[in-house]
């Protein structure tokens, strides 16, 4: 039996890394995939990469830190399949600096899609979710919510934020039949991680007590299963997927 048979999943930033992943994986497991993502090209990759399987999946463009971007995103959804099932506010960027460098405009560019893009595009969603009595919220958060990170004032300030707005957002929306659950992922290899030094990587490594990195596919499975009836009791958690980093 699959999944998320017919449910209409919403994934931001699926064109790469953790929501590329997700958008496969809850393809398989039978959900109608809409890949909301800012870069046209690795957009349509995904999204071909997934009706070449026979499955369902659709590309849409959108900027989650501009409002009237989303808006027009979850205007089309309403319109053309008029609900949606799951949203998966993945989409995330990094601009790290310490306390001492960092600029306003960069504390602003973080904030604005890892903070302000969740909460535009769960406040469309809502709508729609609250309509039909039913849904699912996922939040990206992080471990480095948990302990703080080197260099990450903005990334840390918008990542312990959005762990705030899915209790807040548990509270408010159960009453709707709506969940709302956050993912703590560790270091997963992604482009995002990419960029750090090898040493630094096996540094890491090395302090998982499973003693390596995860894979998009680990962070994709925990989504998959928050998104299902299986969870079905589960609101309001934050699910750390990390190795056993943060015990
Ligand atoms: P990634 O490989 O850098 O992918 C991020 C995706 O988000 C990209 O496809 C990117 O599009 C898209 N995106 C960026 N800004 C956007 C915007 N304004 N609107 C729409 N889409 C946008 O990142 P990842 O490693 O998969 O991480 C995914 C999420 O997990 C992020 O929220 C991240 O903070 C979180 N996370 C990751 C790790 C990790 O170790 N990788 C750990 C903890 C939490 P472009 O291709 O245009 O850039």
């Amino acid at each position: 039996m699959k999944r998320l048979k017919n449910k209409i999943a919403v994934i931001t930033g699926a064109g790469r890394g953790i929501g590329r992943a997700t958008a496969i994986k809850f393809a398989r497991e039978g959900a109608q995939v809409v890949i909301a993502e800012y870069d046209t090209g690795s957009g349509k990759a995904t999204e071909s990469e997934i009706l070449r399987k026979g499955q369902s999946a659709e590309f849409i463009a959108v900027d989650v830190s501009d409002e009237s971007s989303v808006n027009h995103l979850f205007d089309d959804i309403g319109n053309r399949y008029g609900r949606v099932d799951v949203l998966v506010n993945n989409a995330g960027i990094l601009q790290d600096s310490t306390l001492k460098k960092l600029e306003p405009e960069q504390f602003d560019r973080v904030i604005s899609v890892n903070l302000r893009g969740v909460y535009l595009c769960t406040r469309r969603a809502g709508d729609l979710m609250r309509e039909q009595g039913s849904g699912v919220i996922l939040n990206a958060s992080s471990v480095v919510a948990h302990y703080g990170n080197f260099g990450q004032t903005n990334y840390v300030a918008a990542k312990a934020g959005v762990i705030g707005m899915t209790k807040v957002w548990a509270r408010e929306l159960g009453k709707d039949g709506i969940r709302v659950n956050a993912v703590a992922p560790g270091f997963i290899a992604t482009d995002m991680t990419a960029g750090i030094p090898e040493k630094i990587l096996t540094m890491m490594a090395e302090k998982v007590p499973l003693k390596r990195m995860g894979d998009p596919e680990d962070i994709a499975n925990a989504y998959c299963f928050l998104a299902s009836d299986e969870a079905r009791y589960i609101n309001g958690a934050v699910l750390n997927v990390d190795g056993g980093v943060v015990v």
